[in-house]
């Protein structure tokens, strides 16, 4: 049997990088999968390509800071499809600044995807599970949650809160059978590093104990486990997959 046989699952942002990856292995365990992203001609494309192996994939046009786009969403999957299984909060975005330059209109722009997104999204879904089958929430966050990072007052602040939002869920959502748990990758290969400079690639590269940056199927593999019934007995957690970085 596949591993997320007829789940439900969402998966926002999961047009490119560790989302859509994360669609593709779901997809590939027996998931049907709905694709929740703001880039509308990727996540068109993503859906499709995914589909070729047969798997039950959509698309849905979000942005997960806007509180009545995530009800469109919602709303949407409550009329296709009942319910939900599994939702991933993965969209989030950067948007780096030392303090001293840091505006407000940043701040608040990061905190409202990468923080009160996944709290619309998680409330929204969570109304939506079936506690007789059981749900799963998986959120995510960043090593730099446990370490901080040079430039990432706004990204760390929402990635630490993640990990706390992640334990309050889990003990409110519990009762319901809805298991919450959090993934905190380190360095990935995704649009979101290509950017970094060489030379700080470099100094990041000598923190990672494995010596090398991670690939997003090896995020996307936690993903899985927690989605599945293997981790039955795990909630509240947060799995670090950083080549060791976080020791
Ligand atoms: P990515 O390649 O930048 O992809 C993120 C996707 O989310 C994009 O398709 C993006 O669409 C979408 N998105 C952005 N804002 C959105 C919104 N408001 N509503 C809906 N979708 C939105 O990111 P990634 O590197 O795969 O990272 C995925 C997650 O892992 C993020 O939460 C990130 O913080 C976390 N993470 C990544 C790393 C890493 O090294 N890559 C490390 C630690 C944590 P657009 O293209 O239209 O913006």
């Amino acid at each position: 049997m596949e591993r997320l046989q007829d789940k439900i699952t969402v998966i926002t942002g999961a047009a490119r990088g560790i989302g859509r990856a994360t669609a593709e292995k779901f997809a590939a365990e027996g998931a049907t999968v709905i694709i929740a992203d703001f880039d509308e001609k990727t996540g068109l494309a993503t859906a499709s390509e995914i589909a070729e192996s047969g798997a039950n994939v959509d698309f849905v046009k979000v942005d997960v800071s806007d509180e009545s786009s995530v009800g469109n969403l919602f709303g949407m999957i409550e009329q296709n499809y009942g319910r939900v299984d599994v939702l991933v909060n993965n969209a989030g975005i950067l948007m780096d600044s030392t303090l001293k330059k840091l505006d407000s209109e940043k701040f608040d722009k990061v905190i409202s995807v990468n923080l009160k997104g996944v709290f619309m999204c998680t409330q929204a879904a969570a109304a939506l599970m079936d506690p007789e089958k059981g749900g799963v929430i998986l959120n995510a966050s960043s090593v730099v949650a446990h370490t901080g990072n040079f430039g990432q007052t706004n990204y760390v602040a929402t990635k630490s809160g993640v990990i706390g939002m992640t334990k309050v869920w889990a003990r409110e959502l519990g009762r319901k059978n809805i298991r919450v748990n959090a993934v905190a990758p380190g360095f990935i290969k995704t649009d979101m590093t290509e950017g970094i400079p060489d030379k700080v690639m470099d100094m990041m590269l000598q923190r990672v104990p494995l010596g090398r940056m991670g690939e997003s199927t090896e995020v996307a593999n936690a993903y899985l486990f927690l989605a599945s019934d293997e981790a039955s007995y795990i909630t509240g957690a947060t799995i670090n997959v950083d080549g060791g970085t976080v020791t």
